[in-house]
């Protein structure tokens, strides 16, 4: 079954996005790579919404790592004019709708039901809602390219290290083989590979938020645009057509992304509150029906929803809290989003795992030879990985407090783009980053320690009155007075954020 060699550098598992682009930069440095994935492309998978972060790493990543074509995929205009047929969808911003349960949504002149930030002034310039079995088979395409060994539908069965190199056990069609490799790139996007090769395990103990998620495509879903012209909502002072982004539907019970692509198929799920058992108890379809009978308007979007061909069914996930409780060993490092995962809400997701790649890619072109001084930069990533999740885990958890109260999720909301916004800078005017969001920063990472004691008291509190949320809202707009270069909670805005991206 292995055809050129079985001696590599590098072995990578696992061939999404992550192991795919690592397997190319680490390729374009010199070393000698190989590619094993478990499943076959084009393969469904969940992870869509991208971001200005995100474009940001990926042009970053094309120029550094020398592959060209990358960078057109950093734009919606790019990606459109030189690959039309691999799938994606216009991303202006970040869109929040609330709901209550038994009414249909409703607003007012100053939109308070409703949250829109852009992240970008135009569709050209927008990013990306990814379809990711396009994407990812793509990629692979290109390390084929690139003449990378990939062997699909093959497992590891068993990682053995003799002499400081790996004989990895493979099998794919009933047929075994043994690779050898110097190092092992874990990205197959969970911790089961590592628990089975190196039995570390991963773990949702220390996290804050608990959620669960319930998902799937379908083809020719309503534009919520036009639901809310059908209600007379006026939509003139919009920053975007809010299909065009990533919409969410903020229930009492959790939240719904809904991500359209430019070929009418939209990504739709529930992220629910884990905290909540009777939820937590019901299947797939009861639960699906019982959140529909309670939001009308949901109702309406699914009512004629038909599933796509891939997945084809509703996914029902368990928690999706994980961390492992090592990042690295001798011989090996796994990728972040195979570290460790929160929660979908805010998208953080592909950005990071695309600054994971950033970072990897680095280490191991400064340390060629695999030999100590390799580790010393690896504990760190692993440090550094675990701030980032810690910080993320803040922010999310701190929205799932606030859910039945849309003011406070509103206010909260804002320090994710606070942070999100200091990155943005910092990257924009070529300053070093070590932490993915400013993960690192203890000024803001206070600010929001203190405001997320704050908002625990407050939501623990029977009633919660208009003058506590003003009191709240006021105390984070001061808070953030000093990074707010983009007049988040100014009364005047009436939640419409027409431009958030950093200016300089
Ligand atoms: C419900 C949900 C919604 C999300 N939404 C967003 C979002 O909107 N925006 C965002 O930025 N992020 C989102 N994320 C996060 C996003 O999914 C991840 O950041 C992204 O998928 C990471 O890509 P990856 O390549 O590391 O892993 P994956 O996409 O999981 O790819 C891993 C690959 O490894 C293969 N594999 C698995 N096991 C093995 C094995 N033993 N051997 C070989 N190969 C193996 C798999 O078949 C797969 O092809 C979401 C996550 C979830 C759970």
């Amino acid at each position: 079954m292995l055809q050129s060699s079985n001696q590599y550098d590098i072995v990578i598992a696992g061939a999404g996005f992550v192991g795919t682009l690592t397997a190319l930069c680490l390729n374009n440095c010199g070393f000698k790579v190989c590619l094993i994935e478990k499943g076959k492309h084009p393969r469904f998978a969940i992870g869509e919404s991208s971001t200005p972060i995100a474009d940001m790493i990926l042009r970053s990543l094309s120029s550094k790592y020398n592959l060209p074509w990358l960078y057109d995929f950093s734009r919606y205009g790019s990606w459109q004019k030189s690959h039309p047929g691999i799938v994606c969808g216009i991303k202006r911003g970040f869109s929040y709708y609330k709901h209550y349960p038994g009414k249909t949504f409703s607003t007012d002149e100053n939109h308070i039901n409703e949250l829109l930030v852009a992240a970008s002034v135009s569709d050209e310039l927008s990013d990306t809602n990814w379809l990711r079995s396009d994407f990812d088979a793509f990629l692979v395409t290109k390390t084929k390219e690139a003449c990378i060994d990939y062997f699909e539908e093959t497992e590891i069965i068993t990682a053995t290290r003799e002499n400081k190199k790996w004989l990895l056990n493979i099998i794919h069609d009933y047929n075994t083989a043994v690779i050898q490799a110097s190092f092992f790139i874990d990205a197959t996007g969970s911790g089961i590979l590592a628990d089975k090769l190196f039995s570390v395990k991963s773990s949702a103990d220390n996290f804050l938020t608990n959620s669960f998620a319930l998902f799937s495509h379908f083809e020719n879903l309503p534009r919520w645009m036009d639901i809310l012209h059908k209600k007379n909502i006026a939509t003139n002072d919009y920053p975007y057509d809010a299909d065009n982004s990533a919409l969410h539907h903020v229930l009492d019970e959790g939240w719904i992304w809904q991500l359209r692509f430019n070929n009418d198929r939209t990504s739709f799920g529930f992220a629910l509150n884990g905290n909540n058992k009777e939820l937590q108890q019901m299947q797939a379809t009861a639960l699906w029906d019982e959140l529909r009978k309670k939001y009308p308007d949901i109702n309406f979007i699914l009512k004629d929803a038909k599933l796509s061909v891939q997945p084809g069914s509703i996914i029902r996930t368990a928690r999706l809290q994980r961390k492992m409780h090592n990042s690295f060993g001798e011989g090996w490092v796994a990728m972040p989003h195979t570290i460790g995962f929160v929660d979908p809400l805010f998208s953080t997701g592909i950005a990071y795992s695309l600054s994971g790649i950033e970072r990897i890619a680095e280490i191991f072109s400064a340390n060629k030879n695999f030999q100590e001084p390799l580790y010393g930069p690896l504990k760190e990533y692993e440090n550094i990985i675990s701030e980032e999740l810690k910080l993320i885990d803040l922010l999310v958890a701190g929205c799932y407090l606030t859910m039945q109260h849309f003011r406070l999720f509103n206010a909260w909301s804002m320090l994710y783009f606070i942070f999100t916004i200091s990155y943005e800078q910092k990257r924009l005017k070529n300053l070093p980053v070590k932490y993915f969001l400013e993960a690192g920063n203890d000024d803001l990472k206070k600010i929001t320690t203190l405001t997320y004691n704050e908002l625990l008291m407050i939501t623990q509190q029977e009633t919660i009155s208009q003058a506590d949320v003003d009191r709240f809202t006021n105390t984070i707009r001061e808070r953030i007075k000093p990074y707010n270069t983009a007049g988040l909670l100014e009364p005047s805005s009436n939640n419409m954020y027409h431009h958030t991206v950093a200016k300089l």
